[in-house]
């Protein structure tokens, strides 16, 4: 049996940068598109041979905004996949799409093409909201791009939402949920907003020009939206993330459960053979680099993977802090007998003095074999996570 591997394909084009966006996507980029996509089919050439042993269980299309590739070019791509490396019958694939640009012809042909499952970026149900994150469409857009979709034949939808917006009261978020609800889509990500250093929002706080998010009503605003998601029957599997029975997102469970993801496009990551590496940022960059190994391979069959910005082959000590900080963002938390198995030690004895304090603050707890955030250590997990780090959790320990 070949091992399991999730692809992630980026396309980091956008119509429009959003203020609060630290991705790493591009407003005004369009003239690189054709070369872009070549560079892509160039890529997913050069990874084929060593992706030989693996099924592809999981493609994902994210950025940026996927959905402004043009089916041609979407065809292309899904084609060359399809034709160099081995893919699972079942496979999730999955594309982002802005509602702003999402026409019920262009969903007809993903669907045609196999794409199965559309994450769109609703993030509010009020247009004053969306204003304030620059986003470039009404709330009216988004439900009829929902409505598209399904028509289109989408069966399997994740709606992205953020809470916690600047002056933004419980109500308002309420609101939004309520009308999300009524759509019942299969999945939902709710995000609290954060100012990103070095975004136009980061900018604008800074600078006083608007109030930062306040922490307590995003808090109070989680706390409903958790008892509100469960009541209508969808599960919190991960700390922003609901599905219905059997709706999770296959793709990021991979990232969550630390299996093996090979990403292609501008700055997408990896985690394969043993190490996490990540391509150049710049799409211009990227393109150049891609084209630069891809002759170097047609010309002497090998050289380096040039597009390739850096990389490293984690210890075990980040192996471990990597699989419980992934694993805790899980609600069923982390295995201890498989944490053994893994690593040859219980998550206790490598982390004891962390968990012994986020056990006594009320953050963690043991249920059974699994170690799992509480309900209060989901509102706070980057304060554990920041002690399961290895040079933390090596002072605390005095290693
Ligand atoms: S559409 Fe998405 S990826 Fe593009 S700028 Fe806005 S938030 Fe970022």
């Amino acid at each position: 049996m070949k091992a399991p591997l999730a692809l992630y394909v980026h396309i980091p084009f956008c119509t429009a940068k959003c203020g609060y966006c630290d991705f790493n996507s591009y407003a005004h980029l369009d003239h690189l598109v054709p070369g872009y996509t070549a560079a892509l089919l160039h890529e997913l050439a050069l990874w084929a041979p060593a992706a030989r042993d693996h099924r592809v269980t999981t493609v994902f299309f994210g950025g940026g905004t996927p959905s402004l590739t043009s089916l041609d070019d979407m065809r292309a791509i899904t084609a060359a996949i399809r034709e160099r490396y081995e893919l699972a019958p079942d496979a999730e694939w999955t594309l982002e799409a802005n509602p702003g640009e999402l026409t019920r012809e262009h969903l007809e042909g993903l669907r045609a093409l196999g794409l199965n499952r559309l994450s769109i970026g609703v993030q509010s149900l009020h247009d004053d909201e969306l204003r304030l994150l620059d986003r470039i469409h009404s709330a009216e857009r988004a439900l009829e791009a929902v409505r598209a979709a399904r028509a289109a034949g989408f069966d399997n939808l994740n709606l992205d939402f953020i809470f916690g917006l600047i002056d933004q009261p419980l109500a308002r978020w309420q609101q939004t949920l309520e009308r999300a609800l009524e759509l019942r889509p299969e999945h939902l990500s709710c995000y609290a907003l954060t100012v990103e250093p070095g975004t136009a929002l980061y900018y604008q706080v800074s600078k006083g020009q608007l109030p930062a998010p306040d922490p307590d009503v995003a808090a109070d605003q989680y706390e409903w939206t958790r008892d509100r998601l469960d009541a209508a029957g969808y599960r919190q599997y991960e700390i922003s993330n609901w599905a219905l029975p059997g709706r999770e997102c296959r793709h990021n469970l991979v990232y969550w459960r630390a299996e093996p993801y090979l990403g292609l496009g501008a700055g997408a990551h990896s985690f394969f053979a043993g190490q996490r590496f990540a391509n150049i940022d710049a799409p211009n960059r990227y393109i150049e680099a891609v084209e630069a190994s891809h002759a170097q391979r047609q010309a002497t069959g090998g050289g380096t993977l040039q597009q390739i910005a850096g990389g490293e082959t984690p210890d075990d000590a980040m192996r471990r802090a990597d699989a419980m900080i992934l694993g805790l963002r899980l609600l069923e938390g982390v295995s201890v007998a498989e944490f053994r198995e893994r690593f040859g030690v219980t998550p206790e004895a490598a982390f004891s003095a962390a968990i012994e304090r986020h056990r006594a603050l009320g953050l963690l707890e043991q249920a059974g074999d699994r170690l799992r955030l509480t309900a209060r250590g989901l509102l706070l997990a980057n304060e554990v996570f920041v002690d399961l780090l290895p040079e933390r959790s090596a002072a605390a320990t005095g290693t």
